[in-house]
């Protein structure tokens, strides 16, 4: 059985800073790291290995610059088993349809993946789009806001969904598919000493567009094949509270908090 992750490198989302006039995120302003949700799906892939000591691999999967190589030994150190990283600078500029297109592509050439994993969302552009977009250029079934894999098999995998509202839905889709996971789904362990040390000497396989060619052409991928443009960043300011702080017994706070919204005309 082989499981795909797609993983995403963000940037330290406490310190980044925003081009808030070009609509990018200044990646040189934090340190990057895994896709908080990215770990879930890498840990839930090496569960299902780890479980009934089943026969998979886990490959990782990011689309990014150089340096994203980090993400993918990362991933290594967690329990991955191959690491695909996809870069070229005629990828930059992807949005969610050509970084979706470009996947996918990728995927074809490598081919022989039973189910692909990802997160929910990315911490950063957070339109969690890709997973879904990936699923339906490679023409297979997908199930969203995933939290549990139930059975994995060699021709299907049952999974359960969390829908918005809190119900939950028991859907089994056939192999190849695609999962976007939620947090519950797994709870990722921090990697040990031994795998850290030999993921530094691991290699990592590169895809560039000529690789690509016949799964893809450079108009669809980057600026050229991305038709969603982000023309600016705001960050919402910041709201000032009036707030009070009532050190009081209950009685005298109940008659502190009725003067409060008698004065306010809300009773
Ligand atoms: P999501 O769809 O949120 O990510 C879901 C999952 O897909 C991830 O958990 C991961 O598993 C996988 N994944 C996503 N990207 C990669 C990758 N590069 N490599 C491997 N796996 C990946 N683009 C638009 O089309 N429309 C917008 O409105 C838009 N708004 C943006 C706003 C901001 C502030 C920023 C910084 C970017 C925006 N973008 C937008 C660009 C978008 O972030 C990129 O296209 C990005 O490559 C993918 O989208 P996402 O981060 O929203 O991923």
């Amino acid at each position: 059985m082989n499981i795909l992750v797609l993983v995403k490198e963000v940037p330290d989302m406490e310190k980044v800073k925003f081009d808030q006039e070009k609509g990018v995120v200044d990646r040189s302003s934090a340190e990057a790291e895994i896709n908080p949700f990215d770990e879930n799906a890498l840990q839930a892939a090496v569960d299902q290995k780890e479980k009934e000591q089943k026969n998979v691999t886990v490959t990782v999967m990011t689309m990014g610059p150089q340096r994203a190589e980090k993400t993918l030994r990362d991933a290594y150190a967690r329990g991955a088993d191959k690491g695909v990283l996809l870069t070229d600078r005629k990828f930059g500029g992807s949005d969610t349809c050509a970084t979706a297109k470009t996947l996918a592509a990728a995927i074809r050439k490598i081919g022989n993946f039973d189910l692909i994993l990802c997160g929910e969302k990315s911490v950063d552009g957070d339109t969690a789009q890709v997973g879904a977009e990936v699923a339906e250029f490679l023409d297979i079934p997908h199930a969203y806001y995933v939290e549990e894999i139930r059975n994995l098999d060699h021709d299907s995998v049952q999974v359960t969904i969390e829908n918005i509202g809190g119900d939950r839905q028991v859907r089994t889709m056939k192999l190849p598919a695609l999962i976007g996971v939620t947090k519950n789904i797994s709870r990722p362990k921090l990697p040990t000493v031994n795998r850290k040390l030999e993921s530094l000497t691991i290699q990592v396989e590169t895809i560039t567009l000529q690789d690509l060619n016949g799964f893809m052409s450079e108009e669809e991928c980057g600026f050229k094949g991305s038709p969603t443009k982000v023309s600016k960043i705001e960050i919402p300011k910041e709201v000032k509270k009036n707030n009070q702080v009532f050190r009081e017994d209950f009685t005298a706070f109940l008659q502190s908090v009725t003067d409060v919204l008698t004065e306010k005309g809300i009773v």
